[in-house]
């Protein structure tokens, strides 16, 4: 059972969804209107083209982005905002922001975690979705494209309609395979709800790959992970909704003691449920170096295992 303070921390997370439900989602779409509005455009009806980040991902390789950059076309800026911010603080979009993921994770809630799939430490999520990204950015120059008719965000819109009495186009193929994958698949049959999020979307890899660069350097906010304090409760492990901290003795991280915690920077959205569940003060979130560089896995010489499973911080 969470205690007080992951209850209070989730509360806060979830109320922050809420507010980027308001803010970035029909029929509110308040920061979008805002947006606009302050260069005296009106906008109207489903505006999920008008802040489109998940097309912003796909156009980044395109000479026509870049044109749009600089002559400063607010639609490709959004795309620019979100990884500028990935890159000084991490992925905040996807940890306190997106509507989306925080739906699904809200559903897996639902269900029992002895029905779910559970990816920690088993599947490299992160070789997955930057997979996926590369061919999401690569299918247009051969005429192809995983855009629109597959995305969770434009779902999301439509599903916001509905409810408020707008219009809602019909259900077709490719919105009936998102939705399983989403929100049934991915997010009520998977521990942490964020099956689609790690591994088939594009505006979140995108921005793990930014954090995985900006936390590198010393000014960026990451998760930070204090191996001499940890005494591997694994509290950590059990919150965390993207699967991305591991106890070190499973699957492909296994070392030769198994004692301490790994966790993976490029599937972490900073949620920092982690740092709000751990009871020795081993987690943060700031500014300095992650934790302890990584040495290789297993195998090992067995005086030097406990420092380097305790330490690795990353795959
Ligand atoms: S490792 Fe921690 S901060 Fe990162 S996604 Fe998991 S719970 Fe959130
Ligand atoms: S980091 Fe904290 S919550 Fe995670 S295993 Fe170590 S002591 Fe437990």
């Amino acid at each position: 059972m969470p205690g007080a303070k992951s209850r209070r921390h989730l509360y806060i997370r979830f109320g922050s969804y809420l507010l980027g439900l308001m803010l970035f989602y029909v029929p509110a779409s308040l920061f979008v209107r805002a947006f606009y509005g302050v260069q005296g455009q009106h906008l109207v009806g489903n505006l999920c083209d008008s802040l489109n980040l998940r097309m912003g991902v796909g156009g980044l390789l395109k000479i026509e982005t870049w044109q749009k950059v600089f002559a400063a076309d607010p639609r490709s800026l959004g795309i620019f905002a979100v990884i500028a911010v990935a890159f000084l603080f991490g992925p905040l979009f996807c940890g306190w922001v997106c509507a989306a993921g925080s739906l699904s994770e809200g559903l897996s809630r639902l269900v029992p975690d002895r029905f779910k799939i559970d990816i920690a430490g088993r599947v490299n999520a992160a070789a997955i979705r930057y997979g996926f990204l590369s061919g999401f950015m690569i299918l247009p120059f051969i005429g192809l494209s995983a855009g629109c008719a597959f995305c969770n965000f434009r779902i999301l819109n439509f599903m916001s309609l509905g409810i408020t009495g707008g219009f809602v186009p019909a259900l077709t193929s490719t919105y009936i395979v998102v939705i399983a994958l989403w929100l049934v698949l991915g997010g009520m049959f998977m521990k942490g709800g964020r099956g689609w999020c790690n591994f088939l979307c594009p505006v979140g890899a995108i921005q793990n790959l930014f954090h995985g660069l900006g936390a590198r350097l010393g000014f960026t906010y990451k998760l930070k992970y204090a191996p001499e304090k940890c005494r591997t409760c694994l509290n950590c492990v059990k919150v965390c909704p993207m699967r991305a901290a591991a106890p070190a003795a499973e699957g492909r991280w296994r070392t030769a003691n198994g004692a301490g915690v790994l966790f993976n920077r490029h599937t972490c959205i900073t949620c920092n449920d982690c740092v709000a569940a751990c009871p020795h003060g081993a987690l943060s979130y700031g500014v300095g170096k992650a934790a302890v560089p990584a040495p290789a896995p297993s195998p090992q010489p067995a005086g030097a295992a406990l420092g380097a499973a305790a330490g690795r911080s990353e795959v």
